[in-house]
C-alpha cells in the first residue's frame, strides 16, 4: 500500500500492545461498558458488572462527540475521576475518548488506552498529539474511509514515535439504514495482510442494534479479531447516549459465555488440524 512505512506489515513483528497489563495483540480482549459516564453509581456498578463476566477493559466516554449540540455532552474532567474510581474498585485498565489536542495530557493521565473516535480519525492535530503521548492509542476507523486512510492515520501517530496503535472497525456508512452502520468484518483479514497492528471489532456502533451484536461479536472473533468493545449499560432504557444499542449485563453475560464457547470450538478444530497434520 502506497506511503505506508511504519504501520505496514513488512515494517515489523506483529505489535502487541500493552494496555495497563493488558496484551492487545495476542488472544482475545474484551473492553466492555457504558457510551457515556454518567455517574458514579452508574459506572462502577457495569464495571464490577463486566469484570465478573470476565472483561479485560473498561470503557466509558468522558467527551462525547454528539451529533447534536444539545445532546449530552459527556462529564468530562469530573468523568475521568469516576473511571480512575471504577478502575480502582475492579482492577480494570481504562479506554476513554480524547476529542481535543489541548486535553490530550491529562486525559492520558487517566486513560490506560486513548480511544480516538470515527470522527475524528483524520484530525490530524489530534494524531500527531496522541502520537507524542505515552499510552497506547485506539484508532477507529472513519465512518467513511478507505483502509489505506485508515492506516494513513496510524502513520501519523506511530511517526510521533508512539508505537502503541490499535486499530478499531467500528462500521462504515452504506444505503442500509436497518444497521446504523456496516460491520466490514472483511477489513479484519485484510488489516492482517497489510499491517502488523491489532485489530479490535466494535460491533455496537457498527450496528446499532443489540440483536445483532452477539452473531457479530462471534464472526470477529472467528475472522481473527483480537478482541471486542462492547457497550453495556446497568439500565439501557436510562442511558443518556446511544440508548438502544446497549447491552444489559444478562445479555453481555449470555455473550461472554457465546465467545467462551466459540473459542473453546475454534482451539478443538485448531489441535485436530495440527494433529491431521
Ligand atoms: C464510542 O466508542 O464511544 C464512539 C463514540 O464510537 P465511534 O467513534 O465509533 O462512533
Ligand atoms: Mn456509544
Amino acid at each position: 500500500m502506497k506511503n505506508l512505512k511504519l504501520a505496514a506489515r513488512e515494517a515489523r513483528s506483529r505489535t502487541v500492545v500493552n494496555a495497563g497489563g493488558v496484551e492487545i495483540g495476542r488472544g482475545f480482549v474484551i473492553m466492555a461498558g457504558p457510551c457515556a459516564v454518567e455517574s458514579e453509581e452508574q459506572t462502577v456498578q457495569a464495571a464490577r458488572a463486566v469484570k465478573a463476566a470476565g472483561a479485560d477493559i473498561l470503557r466509558g466516554g468522558a467527551f462525547k462527540p454528539r451529533t447534536s449540540p444539545y445532546a449530552f455532552q459527556g462529564l468530562g474532567m469530573a468523568g475521568l475521576k469516576i473511571l480512575a474510581t471504577a478502575a480502582a474498585e475492579t482492577g480494570l485498565p481504562v479506554i476513554t475518548e480524547v476529542l481535543d489536542p489541548r486535553d490530550v495530557e491529562w486525559v492520558a493521565e487517566y486513560a490506560d488506552v486513548l480511544q480516538i473516535g470515527t470522527r475524528n480519525m483524520q484530525n490530524f492535530s489530534l494524531l500527531k498529539e496522541v502520537g507524542r503521548a505515552r499510552k497506547p492509542v485506539m484508532l477507529k476507523r472513519g465512518m467513511y474511509a478507505t483502509l489505506e486512510e485508515w492506516l494513513n492515520c496510524a502513520e501519523y501517530i506511530l511517526g510521533e514515535g508512539n508505537p502503541d496503535v490499535i486499530l478499531c472497525e467500528r462500521g462504515i456508512r452504506s444505503f442500509e439504514p436497518y444497521t446504523r452502520n456496516t460491520l466490514d468484518l472483511s477489513a479484519v483479514p485484510a488489516l492482517a495482510e497489510l499491517t502488523h497492528l491489532p485489530v479490535i471489532v466494535d460491533p455496537t456502533h457498527a450496528t446499532g442494534r443489540v440483536s445483532l451484536i452477539a452473531p457479530m461479536s462471534r464472526g470477529a472473533l472467528a475472522v481473527g479479531a483480537h478482541g471486542l468493545m462492547v457497550e453495556v449499560h446497568p439500565n439501557p432504557s436510562e442511558a443518556l447516549c446511544d440508548a438502544k444499542q446497549a447491552l444489559t449485563i444478562d445479555k453481555f453475560n449470555s455473550l461472554m459465555g457465546e465467545l467462551r464457547s466459540l473459542q473453546a470450538f475454534m482451539a478443538e478444530q485448531k489441535s485436530e488440524a495440527e494433529v491431521a497434520g
